[in-house]
Parts: C-alpha cells; sequence; structure tokens
C-alpha cells in the first residue's frame, strides 16, 4: 500500500486546511436514547444499508492513503456493533493509522476495556452527562450510571489513555451537574470537556431551548471550585483547555456554537451508511457505499474520497440560522 498523499503533506481541502481526522460511525443503533440526541422510538437503517466489515476497511485504508492519521470510532453506539474488538483490531493495524480511538457512552465498557487495548485502541472518550445516578438516568432514559463508572475504571486499568469525559450541558438537565463533573479532576488523571450542546433536525427546538453557552458553565465551575488556569495545548484539539488548582486532570470547553473553530477543522466523518460527512453541521455528504458496491475499482473510490475532501464546506452557518436537517447527531456519530 502506498502513502504518496502523506508523503506529499495529506489532502487538503478547498480552503486548503489538511484533512487529518476521520470519524467512523460503526452503527446508528444505541444502547441508550439521551433526551438531546434521540427520540426513544426511532427507526434504524436496515443493516444490509450499514457498511461491512470489509467496506470500513477498505475506507480507512483509502483515508490513509490520502494522508488520514487519526481515526476515531463512533456511533450510534460503536460497542453495540458486532464483533467490535475483531474490527478494532483490524482498523489498528491499516498502515498510516497511527491513533484509533473511541467515543462510547462506556457502557460495555467493562467488558470490553481490555479486549479493545490489546487490539490496538490507544484511547477513549466517555460521554457522561452527570455524576448523579437518577439525573444520568433521567437524560440517558435507558443508563445505569453504574455500568459507565466501572467501565472508566476498566478503560483505566486497560491503560487506554488519555481518558476523556465528555459533558453535553442541557438547561434543565444537568447545568447544575458540571460542578460535580469538574471536580473529578481533582482527583483522577481525567480530561473533562464540557460541549456545547448543537442544533440536528427533528431535535432542533429542544437543543436550541435548551442550549447552554460555555462561558456560563465556566463561571458555574469557578464560583464553586476556584479560577480555571488557561493551558497551552500543543497540537490542534478543538477544546480550550484549563486546569482547577491543585488538579490531576484538566478541563476543556467545546465551543461549538458560541466560539467556532471551523478554521481549524480537518475532519471529515463517515456515516454507518457509507456517506462521507464533510461539515458536522452541514447536510453536505459523498456517498461512498454505492460506487465500492456497484464494483468501483480502489482507484474511483480513491478518487471519489478526494474529491469529496477538497469539497469540505468552509464551516457552519448556525449564527445564520442554517441547521442541518437530514440527520440527528446519531446517525452521524459526533
Ligand atoms: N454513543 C457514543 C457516545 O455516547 O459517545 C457515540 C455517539 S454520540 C452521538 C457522540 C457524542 O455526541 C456524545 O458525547 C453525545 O453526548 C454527543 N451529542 C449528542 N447530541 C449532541 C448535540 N446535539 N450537541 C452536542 N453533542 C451531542
Amino acid at each position: 500500500m502506498q502513502h504518496a498523499a502523506a508523503s506529499q503533506g495529506g489532502m487538503r481541502d478547498q480552503y486548503g486546511r489538511e484533512i487529518r481526522d476521520l470519524r467512523v460511525s460503526l452503527t446508528d443503533r444505541c444502547n441508550l436514547r439521551c433526551v438531546y440526541c434521540m427520540p426513544e422510538e426511532t427507526a434504524f437503517a436496515p443493516r444490509e444499508e450499514i457498511l461491512t466489515d470489509d467496506e470500513i476497511l477498505t475506507l480507512i485504508r483509502v483515508a490513509a492513503e490520502l494522508g488520514v492519521k487519526k481515526v476515531r470510532l463512533t456511533g450510534g453506539e460503536p460497542t453495540v456493533r458486532a464483533n467490535i474488538v475483531e474490527l478494532v483490531g483490524r482498523i489498528a493495524q491499516v498502515p498510516g493509522i497511527q491513533d484509533l480511538a473511541m467515543t462510547t457512552n462506556g457502557v460495555r465498557l467493562a467488558r470490553l476495556a481490555q479486549p479493545l487495548a490489546d487490539g490496538g485502541l490507544r484511547r477513549i472518550n466517555v460521554s457522561l452527562d452527570s455524576l448523579n445516578r437518577e439525573k444520568y438516568h433521567a437524560i440517558t432514559r435507558w443508563g445505569n450510571l453504574d455500568d459507565v463508572l466501572d467501565g472508566l475504571n476498566a478503560a483505566r486499568a486497560a491503560g487506554l489513555r488519555p481518558i476523556k469525559i465528555n459533558a453535553v450541558v442541557v438547561r434543565g438537565f444537568n447545568e447544575d451537574d458540571v460542578v460535580d463533573l469538574a471536580r473529578l479532576t481533582l482527583t483522577h488523571g481525567y480530561a473533562v470537556r464540557f460541549i456545547e450542546m448543537m442544533p440536528f433536525g427533528s431535535v432542533a427546538g429542544f437543543q436550541t431551548n435548551a442550549y447552554v453557552p460555555s462561558a456560563e458553565t465556566a463561571s458555574r465551575i469557578e464560583d464553586a471550585l476556584g479560577p480555571l488556569t488557561p493551558l497551552d495545548v500543543t497540537g490542534y484539539d478543538p477544546a480550550r483547555t484549563y486546569r482547577l488548582e491543585g488538579a490531576r486532570g484538566t478541563l476543556g470547553f467545546i465551543s461549538s456554537v458560541s466560539q467556532p473553530f471551523c478554521a481549524q477543522c480537518g475532519r471529515l466523518r463517515l456515516t454507518a451508511e457509507g456517506r462521507l460527512r464533510l461539515c458536522l453541521l452541514r447536510d453536505d455528504e459523498a456517498d461512498l457505499r454505492t460506487p465500492l458496491r456497484n464494483g468501483a475499482t480502489y482507484d474511483e473510490i480513491r478518487e471519489r474520497f478526494r474529491a469529496a475532501a477538497y469539497r469540505k464546506p468552509w464551516g457552519h452557518g448556525l449564527a445564520r440560522g442554517v441547521i442541518p436537517r437530514r440527520r440527528i447527531m446519531s446517525q452521524i456519530g459526533g
């Protein structure tokens, strides 16, 4: 396998941004029903529309040849995909992929963290919006907090590093819980990140009303736990990162709505049905599954991938009221 693009400095979009990062949704199914993410009753894509393991591998190989170095597996919930451990092991072997991570709700991690780490997973982001059992259950509709806490312990024991905890702040559900989540960094080396809620399709009305800006979250934390000291972080990170005095871990704010970071975005997303989504918050996508199943050659797929990446839009249009309509977050993966 050649890495021509990598040696030429990687693939770039029409604005010159280097595309280095691919998020791959392994399924649109999830074992939770977070109120701000998806409706409780929801229709999933028929199985035959979901990419097979081999198709996923082919598209990741193509991406790596074009210069992608980092792959993050997501969902739906990635850990509910059949033979996830074997698939992770195969993805970890793709030449050129230097960093393999996963975003998960952590529910199945107690059992899976070690086999995933053995298979080549390097690090993990666990979504956790509250440390209060009742509130966690209310937000996730189906979740049991202890499963996630056991999952975090298993991830630590398996050597997955860093462990990032992502919390979406939702007014009326968990805006006060940010203090307890931030307090975790005093005793644990976690990177806890607070994410501004973004609006999508049928859930956009709720999401817009329950949106909490990062500035409000930060002052709530500072009022309770003292000043946040900004940290200089090397490399690209969508989170602005801070530390509480004496803390072992860090705090971050991902402020996609109030302080967009589109200028630095070098990320593409592959949906579980094989569409390359060019911007999280825009509906522009390129269908790679159809050519793949219609017998396109490997080179043709690579050219389609490269051409789609080139078309990546400059950024989202939330400030002008442009909201993605065709998919909700669980169908993209975050
Ligand atoms: N099931 C996995 C998980 O829970 O991490 C992966 C998929 S989930 C869609 C990825 C992340 O997106 C989660 O952290 C979730 O909280 C977040 N998320 C869902 N809807 C969101 C929204 N409207 N705005 C911001 N983040 C959102």
